[in-house]
């Protein structure tokens, strides 16, 4: 069981925003941004490459949801998915990072010279 279904069963307390059958969304721990909520299925998928994509239909009506509520829809966000080992994937139960709340920054994505990607 992830972290995440602890959370979902309420094992674990979260700072709850918005939830329903199929979907919980909450603030993250360790925030990177004035607002930083986490989206997940309540069902375990382990990444977004592993995700039956008729989820993402719900799970997106959902972000809308929950970008709404919190006045981001209006200011803007930023969704990231962080997927596997090079995505830096930490918890193994698919989650969207949600951010916002000021004007974000997009830089420092590697330890390695990104021009050497490009
Ligand atoms: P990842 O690196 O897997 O994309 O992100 C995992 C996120 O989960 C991190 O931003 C981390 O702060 C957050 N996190 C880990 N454990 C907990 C927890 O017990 N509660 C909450 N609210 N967030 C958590």
């Amino acid at each position: 069981m992830t972290i995440f279904s602890k959370i979902v069963s309420g094992e674990i307390p979260c700072n709850k925003v918005l939830e329903n059958e199929e979907f919980l969304a909450f603030h993250d721990i360790n925030p990177k941004a004035p607002i930083h909520i986490l989206i997940i299925p309540k069902k375990e998928y382990k990444n977004f490459q592993e995700v039956d994509p008729k989820v993402m239909v719900g799970l997106t009506k959902f972000t809308h949801q929950v970008a709404k509520l919190l006045g981001l829809d209006v200011s803007g966000y930023r969704l990231i998915t962080n997927n596997g080992s090079d995505g830096g994937q930490e918890v193994m139960h698919l989650h969207f990072h949600l951010l916002g709340g000021a004007k974000l920054t997009w830089s420092h994505l590697s330890d390695s010279d990104s021009h050497k990607f490009l």
